[in-house]
């Protein structure tokens, strides 16, 4: 996986180191994450908010970065707040707001970013293109929150040009949100299977779950 993005980074005549690897462990047993740790891996996501507080306590001995990317619900925030350094799937101002409330006192702010619906399916979470910008304004303005970008998951499509343009529709959001005047530098898109086109729209960060760790047990 390391060297499809080295690829994909060249391919896109982008810096060398410019796509950080997320590695996506959920359903996976500890065990597995500190197989990836002994690799070199260090960022881990996770998509259940107890399962992932479970993990990150049996792998406390390693120095790890968590980041939760799954639907968040109000009566999870804390654990989530406690535990984790990042949370990709902000699309709601009350989650935002609990999570700042909820954040320790002793831990840096939480890294965050929201999640864009681009592909307009109603069953899909994410925030419309439209509603971004007065979401974006009310997370950064929360005290232990860090707006650091934005987040997607496009409808999978064996057509790599509609996904191309689904994803370049999320880094044109963020550059218009940086035209006016926010500093946000994290384009978190592409999976197993979409990641080169992610990479060539200008990903920041993929994340990747069954092309490290194989098919998962569990649907998800
Ligand atoms: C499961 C999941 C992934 C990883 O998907 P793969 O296809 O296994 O790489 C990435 N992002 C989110 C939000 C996920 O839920």
């Amino acid at each position: 996986v390391n060297a499809r993005i080295a690829q994909a980074t060249l391919q896109a005549g982008r810096a060398p180191g410019s796509v950080t690897l997320l590695a996506v462990s959920k359903t996976f047993p500890p065990e597995a994450v500190r197989a990836a740790a002994r690799c070199g891996q260090r960022a881990f996501g996770e998509n259940y908010a107890q399962e992932g507080a479970d993990k990150i306590a049996a792998l406390a001995d390693l120095d790890l970065e968590w980041h939760f990317i799954g639907p968040l619900q109000s009566n999870k925030t804390r654990l989530v707040a406690e535990h984790f350094d990042w949370v990709h799937s902000i699309d709601r101002e009350k989650i935002a707001q609990r999570l700042s409330d909820q954040r320790p006192a002793g831990l840096p702010p939480l890294k965050v970013c929201l999640q864009v619906n681009v592909s307009g399916e109603a069953s899909k979470s994410g925030v419309t293109i439209a509603a971004l910008p007065d979401l974006a304004r009310a997370v950064a303005a929360l005290p232990n929150l860090a707006l650091k970008g934005l987040m997607a998951i496009p409808e999978p499509s064996d057509d790599m040009t509609l996904m191309r343009a689904r994803f370049a529709s999320v880094r044109e959001a963020l550059d218009d949100l940086n035209a006016a005047g926010f500093s946000l530098d994290t384009l978190s898109l592409g999976m197993s299977a979409d990641l080169e086109a992610a990479i060539a729209e200008g990903a920041t960060l993929v994340r990747v779950g069954s092309a490290i760790f194989g098919a998962r047990q569990r649907a998800h």
